[in-house]
């Protein structure tokens, strides 16, 4: 098994935090990249563990340290991926998994192209509307910014290496098993 870098995007509501949960739950030697926002927390969410929440002013000073290997501005804030959470990640022989959008997954296989794309969406538009509003968690005007960018985002997924349906939470799980167990796998 050699450890691998994967990308996993896909629209707001698709059922990734979900997806690789239940992966990480079934598998050893994998790990997550926890990224930077300077969105507020959503109720239950906890600094460090899923996300550093920075001001804009924090996000700005460790961006021009150069402490990102990419950052991008989705749905209204800014999201990057620290360099060093990979690196802690990668160093301890594990693989790491960015749960970044469609820009950010595009600047980490031009840096790293041995980087895996895997996109994550819903069979159709009004599956992911229906449970964006069954979270709760956004606003009506919020949930409206998140289906155009996802419609924006579905065109992009051509650009992926591979692309996961979550009709099914079980069925889409055992398949992104597979999927990286046959990167990790992979002849070079
Ligand atoms: P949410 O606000 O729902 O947690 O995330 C919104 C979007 O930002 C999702 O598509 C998520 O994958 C993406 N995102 C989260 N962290 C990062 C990051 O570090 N970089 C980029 N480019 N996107 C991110």
């Amino acid at each position: 098994m050699r450890p691998r870098l994967f990308v996993i995007s896909g629209p707001s509501g698709a059922g990734k935090g979900t997806l690789v949960a239940r992966v990480r739950n079934r598998r050893s030697l994998l790990d997550v990249a926890i990224s930077c926002t300077t969105r507020r927390p959503r109720k239950g969410e906890v600094h460090g563990r899923d996300y550093y929440f920075l001001s804009d002013s924090e996000f700005l000073a460790r961006e021009d340290a150069g402490e990102f290997i990419e950052s991008a501005y989705v749905h209204g804030h800014r999201y990057g991926t620290l360099k060093s959470e990979v690196e802690r990640i990668m160093n301890q022989g594990n693989s790491c998994i960015l749960e970044i959008d469609v820009q950010g997954g595009t600047s980490v296989k031009d840096l790293f192209p041995n980087t895996v794309l895997i996109f994550v969406e819903t069979p159709n538009l009004d599956d992911l509307e229906e449970r964006l509003r069954k979270r709760k968690s956004e606003s009506d005007k919020d949930i409206e910014l998140r289906l155009n960018n996802a419609a924006k985002e579905m065109v992009l997924s051509s650009t992926y290496d591979e692309i996961v349906v979550n009709d099914d939470i079980e069925r889409a799980t055992n398949e992104l098993l597979i999927i990286l167990q046959a990167y990790e796998n992979e002849e070079t």
